[in-house]
């Protein structure tokens, strides 16, 4: 069991089955089940992506400058974090949205001894904005959030259930890894995670659970220490 994880979110995870935008009714029952684990008293640390809104290498933003790209992405994160505090603020538990770019009237500044204060309080915390910086993904936001507040394990929840060496949805012939190293990964060019992202957590040794959030249950079963999804270390 876990005591403390950070669970990454893809902003297309939020959109469910819509591609675009957010799903309020998968919200609502991702809310739920967040509620579940934190009522377990694992605490929970989140960071959520964009990618349903904006993403600053999309087909849209070829045109753009690439910082400007990236600030509407990280811009779209908010909205999504902003959408699951209000989620999981229904559920009864206590959230804080803390965001790598100043919007005080919106969230409160990253600060990482007070993210680790809330944490220890009891409190959901969801990290707005990835790193604040363009040029990065909300993956690597997560890896540098998860050993920023000493996480146990990143729980990376996706629309697969685990890492394949090849795409699940279009070989039928593709193999699921139980485990696998981040090495394994850069080697097999396995596109789980940019390349940034991996060798932070292979370089600081944090292990990361890559399964599916499409089973209800699935986040509680990965904290409780169920074996699922496919576990990667350094
Ligand atoms: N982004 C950024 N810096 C960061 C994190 C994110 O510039 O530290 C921008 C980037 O343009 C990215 C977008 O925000 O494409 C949305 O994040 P991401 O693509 O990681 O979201 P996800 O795929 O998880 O939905």
């Amino acid at each position: 069991m876990y005591k403390r994880v950070l669970l990454k979110l893809s902003g297309e995870a939020l959109a469910a089955g819509r591609g675009f935008g957010v799903d309020a009714l998968f919200i609502n029952a991702v809310a739920q089940e967040i509620a579940e684990v934190a009522a377990t008293g694992c605490q929970v640390a989140i960071v959520v992506g964009g990618g349903n809104f904006f993403r600053g290498v999309a087909e849209q933003a070829v045109h753009m400058d690439r910082v400007a790209a990236d600030h509407m992405g990280m811009l779209s994160t908010v909205i999504n974090a902003v959408a699951l505090q209000d989620a999981i603020e229904k559920t009864g538990q206590t959230v804080r949205v803390m965001s790598a770019i100043a919007m005080h009237q919106i969230a409160e500044p990253y600060i990482r001894r007070r993210a680790v204060r809330h944490l220890e309080k009891g409190r959901i915390v969801v990290f707005a904005a990835g790193t604040g910086n363009p040029y990065f993904s909300t993956d690597t936001a997560a890896a540098l959030r998860a050993m920023e507040i000493n996480a146990d394990c990143l729980l990376k929840a996706t629309s697969v259930d685990g890492i394949y060496n090849a795409d699940p949805k279009k070989d039928a012939n593709a193999i699921k890894f139980e485990e696998i190293t981040y090495m394994q990964m850069i080697q097999l060019g396995l596109k789980v995670m940019d390349i940034s992202a991996v060798s932070l957590c292979k370089d600081n040794n944090l292990p990361m659970v890559v399964f599916s959030m499409r089973e209800r249950g699935n986040i509680l079963r990965v904290v409780q220490g169920e074996k699922l999804g496919s576990l990667v270390t350094a």
